[in-house]
């Protein structure tokens, strides 16, 4: 039971890797919000990637393979896990389905979340994240103080750094270039599933979770 979420940034994988793992009883492991600790801790792995993240542009493979395959042998990881925005290029898709299978596991199924690059950019452009839950909501417009509240939860919202127009055209960039490519190299391998990711959020969580159960491997 591992899976990976494959999409553009803004295409929705976190707030569906979140639904998903919590229905299939898995760990969701995404990489931006490992690194986006490691920022805010200001330790030695923080102090290597806030360059990248702030530029838009992919954190060395090194270290990245290194710090998801950490989370892959923590023991809270046995069950499954769900990789949220890993692999981003084909380098690391080759170390993940190697480390994998030095332990008799493989990448069961991949979701790949399909979206317009119109949407992508609105999306990202009012995107605002809350403090507490890490919910994402999209908002157009400059928000007044006193409405930045969580709709979920009350918490603070806030905009990503990189959440920025400059920053938001470098990181489709890179997709599109690095990323973009595994959809062919899972799709060649059978394990690819496609999924129509605009709409209402729950529409399409309920279009993930029946083509994984259709796909019968939880
Ligand atoms: P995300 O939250 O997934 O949009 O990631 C935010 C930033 O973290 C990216 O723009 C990259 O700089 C970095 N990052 C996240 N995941 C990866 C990855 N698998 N490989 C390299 N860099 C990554």
């Amino acid at each position: 039971m591992y899976i990976v979420f494959l999409g553009a940034p803004g295409a929705g994988k976190g707030t569906q890797a979140t639904s998903v793992a919590k229905e299939f009883g898995l760990v969701s492991i995404a990489s931006g919000d490992l690194f986006r600790q490691a920022v805010v801790r200001g330790d030695e792995l923080g102090k290597k990637v806030k360059e990248y993240m702030a530029k838009g542009v992919l954190v060395p493979s090194e270290i990245t393979v290194q710090m998801v395959l950490n989370k892959l042998d923590a023991p809270e990881s046995l069950n499954g896990v769900i990789f949220d925005g890993f692999p981003r290029n084909l380098k690391q898709a080759e170390a993940l389905d190697e480390a994998l299978k030095k332990q008799n596991k493989k990448i069961d199924k991949v979701v790949y979340i399909k979206v317009e690059e119109k949407e992508l950019v609105r999306r990202l452009g009012g995107r605002w994240v809350c403090h507490s839950c890490q919910a994402p909501c999209t908002i157009e417009g400059i928000l007044a103080i006193e409405q930045r509240k969580c709709r979920k939860c009350g918490g603070e919202l806030y905009q990503r750094p990189d959440d920025n127009r400059e920053t938001i055209k470098n990181r489709l960039k890179v997709y599109f270039t690095e990323t973009a490519p595994l959809i062919e190299y899972y799709r060649q391998s059978g394990r690819l599933i496609e999924v129509e990711g605009e709409g209402n959020v729950e529409e399409i969580t309920k279009r993930i979770n029946s083509a994984l159960r259709k796909k019968a491997i939880i």
